[in-house]
C-alpha cells in the first residue's frame, strides 16, 4: 500500500505538470471495479458512456493507477469507487481532495451500503456493522455480491445521474426499472435454486469474497482463505481441512473465483480423487473484474448472477 502511495504522489505531481494527455475521453462515469461499471452502464445507457479503471483480467487487488486513470477521474461526471481496503486509502487520500465535488459526483459502494445495509467484518463474519465505522479497513468491501446491496448501489447511481443530468430523468427511471426488475428475477432464481436443492455448503478452494452472498441465501460455507486475501499459497492443513469437508459432506463442486489461478483447487481435487472422491471444479463469479473475452462479449453482472445460478444448482445437489 505504501508503493501505491508514493507512486501516487508521482502521478499527482505528473499529472499538474503534464497537464496533457486524454482530452478526447468522453468517459462520463468511471468506475474503479467492474461491478461498478456495469451497474452504471445499465442506468446510464447510451445518455452516458461508462469506463472502468482495471483493464479486462487485471487483479484488482494488485491495481494502481496511472496518470492516465486520475484524470479520467478527475474529468469526469460520475467517480465510482469500492470504498474498501482496496481503494479507499488512494482514492480517499490523494483523489478525492483533487476532485471538484460542482463537477464530478462521487459514489463509495461501502458508504452506500453502510448507510442502508449491512457491512460485514472479514475477520468476524458473524458481526454486521450498520453504520459508519472507523475500522472501514477491516470491513469486508465486497459489499456488492449481494443482490439487496446491488439495487441499492444501482439506486445510488440513478440519484447521482438525475441530479446532473435531469432532461433525460425519465430514461434513467426506466432503465433503473429494467436493472433492478432483473435483479429481482435473478434474486427470485438464487432463492427457487437453494430452497428446491438438497444441500447449503459451498466449498470455496480460493478466496472468499462472498459473504455478502452467503449471509442473504443462508449458506453455510468454508474456504481456504478469509476474505480477499491475495495469497494465492494454502498451507497443507487448510488443504487437508477443506478436502475433509468435502468428503465428510459428499460435496461434488468445488469452486475457484473468476481469473483465480485455481492451484489450490487441482491440489484439492487431486487429493479428494486419491481417496476415492470424484470432484468437479466450477467458477463462481464475484465481480471484481472480468476477462478480456467476457469483456468484448459485454457480459453483464446479470449474467454472471445466472452463470452462478447454474453453478449452484449443481454444486448443492
Ligand atoms: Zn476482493
Amino acid at each position: 500500500m505504501k508503493k501505491i502511495i508514493i507512486s501516487l504522489f508521482i502521478f499527482i505531481c505528473g499529472l499538474f505538470i503534464l497537464s496533457s494527455c486524454n482530452k478526447n475521453d468522453d468517459t462520463k462515469i468511471i468506475s474503479t471495479s467492474y461491478a461498478g461499471y456495469d451497474f452504471a452502464r445499465g442506468v446510464a445507457k447510451d445518455n452516458k458512456k461508462c469506463g472502468m479503471l482495471l483493464n479486462p483480467g487485471e487483479e484488482l487487488h494488485d491495481y494502481s493507477p496511472s496518470i492516465n486513470d486520475i484524470e479520467r477521474i478527475i474529468n469526469s461526471e460520475i467517480f465510482i469507487y469500492i470504498g474498501g481496503e482496496s481503494d479507499s486509502l488512494w482514492v480517499e487520500k490523494q483523489i478525492l481532495p483533487e476532485i471538484d465535488k460542482s463537477k464530478t459526483k462521487v459514489i463509495s459502494m461501502m458508504d452506500v451500503i453502510s448507510k442502508k445495509g449491512n457491512v460485514y467484518d472479514e475477520e468476524n463474519p458473524e458481526s454486521s456493522i450498520s453504520s459508519e465505522s472507523d475500522e472501514e479497513e477491516e470491513l469486508d468491501e465486497h459489499v456488492w455480491n449481494s443482490i439487496t446491496n446491488a439495487k441499492l448501489i444501482v439506486e445510488a447511481i440513478y440519484e447521482a445521474l438525475i441530479e446532473i443530468d435531469e432532461v433525460n430523468m425519465a430514461s434513467y427511471l426506466y432503465n433503473k426499472d429494467v436493472y433492478i426488475d432483473s435483479l429481482n428475477k435473478v434474486d427470485t432464481k438464487i432463492k427457487d435454486t437453494i430452497s428446491s436443492s438438497k444441500k447449503d455448503l459451498l466449498i470455496f478452494a480460493d478466496r472468499f469474497p462472498l459473504l455478502y452472498f452467503v449471509k442473504e441465501y443462508n449458506l453455510k460455507y468454508d474456504a481456504a482463505f478469509k476474505g480477499c486475501e491475495t495469497a494465492h499459497e494454502a498451507n497443507p492443513k487448510t488443504i487437508e481441512a477443506l478436502t475433509k469437508k468435502v468428503i465428510d459432506n459428499d460435496i461434488n463442486v468445488i469452486f475457484v473465483i473468476e481469473l483465480s489461478e485455481s492451484n489450490i483447487a487441482d491440489t484439492v481435487i487431486k487429493t479428494c480423487k486419491n481417496d476415492g472422491k470424484d470432484v468437479k471444479k466450477l467458477v463462481f463469479y464475484t465481480m471484481h473484474n472480468i476477462s478480456k473475452e467476457d469483456y468484448a462479449n459485454g457480459l453483464t453482472y446479470i449474467d454472471f448472477m445466472n452463470k452462478n445460478v447454474e453453478s449452484l444448482s449443481e454444486a448443492l445437489n
